[in-house]
């Protein structure tokens, strides 16, 4: 379906194919008409597939129906909540492209930048506010925002705002915002927590599937390779060394994890830049436009920092460690293969992360068969499974252990006890 068979208007549409885009994705197909009855949609699709898009859209559309009464200050009529800071500058800039030639107003409110300029623009009038939900509280206490004209909610990332700890924010926010409105809410994964908030905020939602449910999108090659943990920024040297790799992110579980592979890349040669909470948005914002341009080979990120990012033609996401959670998972791979590009995903498996990998093949109901690295000796990879199984067995074995152990002394407890009575 071409892009002129949604409904967008003929501006909307010139904004779409300014920022080169010619056929829409599956779910700006199904979510853009849609949404643009005025409906609430629960829009599911995994990262990548053009969410910013399928709600932008429909948002610009009712908002420059009617046209701006010369003169009057605009209202927010539409209000984005994101779990992260990169997220909201990237949706606002998504905002600024589709709508330039329909003079849109808008602002990213996020913390770790000075509020004045926030407030400056506040005071000037938008029509669309992207926030995360921390610093849009700041605003509210200080009574700099007022949401009587909002009409339309979106709630990006939602299963993210739960796991960043959000929600209650969230929530409270919700609270203040018109009843009557459209909300679409987008989610990379259903979990019933996502499912209540959505009963508790929507007014009978549309559903809208894209792929299966924790299905890592198709054009996402997915590798695994056991290696020890000693062995595997040595691992990862080797493949940045040895195969074109051209645009690489490095997921890193903390951040002096991340510091650490960075300042080892660098003095390998390898020029790279390290994104994570410890560092100032100025930094933060920096690194990301750096790597975005092409000026960094390699981004050394945590979670929370890469969460949703958008950055065109990843080639390869390495999950350094293993992430704890299977949702992680999908939503670090999803930084490569994005709309209608292929990518690698290669996972670095420790024998003490084992378990967590198995988490993951339950999550997506897939099974990863652990290969060698070309070139880098198979005698890491079978002294890390041997090593694991080892592991197991002596855990295995030190359980029972601590078990027998645990029993003579019961038995001597419970005869006290009955020598008590
Ligand atoms: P999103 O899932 O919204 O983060 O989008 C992922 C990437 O796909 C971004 O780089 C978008 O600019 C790009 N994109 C979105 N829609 C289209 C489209 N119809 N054609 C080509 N690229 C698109």
């Amino acid at each position: 379906m071409p892009f002129t068979h949604l409904g967008l208007s003929d501006p909307l549409l010139r904004g779409v194919l300014a920022s080169g885009y010619t056929t829409p994705t599956e779910i700006q197909c199904e979510a853009i008409p849609a949404a643009l009855t005025g409906q609430d949609i629960i829009g599911c699709a995994q990262t990548g597939t053009g969410k910013t898009a399928a709600f932008v859209l429909p948002i610009l559309s009712r908002i420059f129906r009617d046209e701006p009464v010369p003169g009057q200050k605009r209202a927010i009529r539409s209000l984005i909540l994101t779990p992260t800071r990169e997220l909201a500058v990237q949706i606002e800039r998504c905002i600024v492209n589709y709508g330039r030639y329909v003079g849109v107003r808008s602002l990213a409110i996020y913390g770790g930048v000075e509020i004045r300029k926030q407030l400056e623009t506040l005071r000037r009038g938008v029509d669309i506010v992207v926030a995360t939900p921390g610093r849009l509280m700041d605003h509210m206490r200080r009574g700099s925002i007022d949401f009587k004209a909002v009409e339309v909610l979106v709630l990006d990332e939602a299963d993210r705002m739960f796991d960043m700890g959000f929600i209650d924010d969230v929530y409270r926010i919700i609270r203040t915002l018109p009843e009557q409105r459209q909300t679409l809410l987008f989610s990379a994964t259903m979990p019933p927590e996502v499912r209540q908030l959505a009963a508790g905020v929507q007014k009978n939602p549309q559903t809208i599937q894209i792929g299966r449910q924790h299905n890592p999108i198709e054009t996402i090659t997915q590798h695994v390779h056991a290696v020890l943990r000693q062995q595997k920024i040595d691992l990862l040297l080797h493949m940045l060394q040895n195969r074109p790799m051209q645009s690489v992110l490095v997921f890193s579980r903390t951040k002096h994890g991340a510091d650490k592979i960075h300042r080892k890349l660098e003095q390998a040669g390898i020029v790279s830049v390290a994104l994570h909470s410890g560092r100032s948005q100025a930094q933060r914002q920096h690194a990301l436009d750096g790597f975005k341009k092409g000026k960094y080979q390699v981004m050394v990120a945590t979670d929370i920092a890469a969460r949703g990012i958008d950055v065109r033609g990843i080639s390869h996401v390495v999950n350094f460690d293993v992430p704890l959670y299977a949702r992680d998972y999908i939503h670090r791979i999803g930084r490569t293969g994005r709309a209608f590009h292929e990518g690698d995903a290669i996972t670095l498996v420790a024998p003490d992360e084992q378990e967590y990998l198995r988490k993951i093949e339950q999550f997506i109901g897939q099974r990863f068969r652990p290969e060698e690295y070309e070139g880098f000796t198979s005698a890491h990879l079978t002294e890390s499974l041997s090593r694991s199984e080892e592991q197991t067995r002596s855990q295995r074995l030190a359980a029972r252990a601590r078990k027998a152990a645990r029993r003579p002394r019961l038995t001597r407890r419970r005869s006290r006890l009955a020598a008590a009575r």
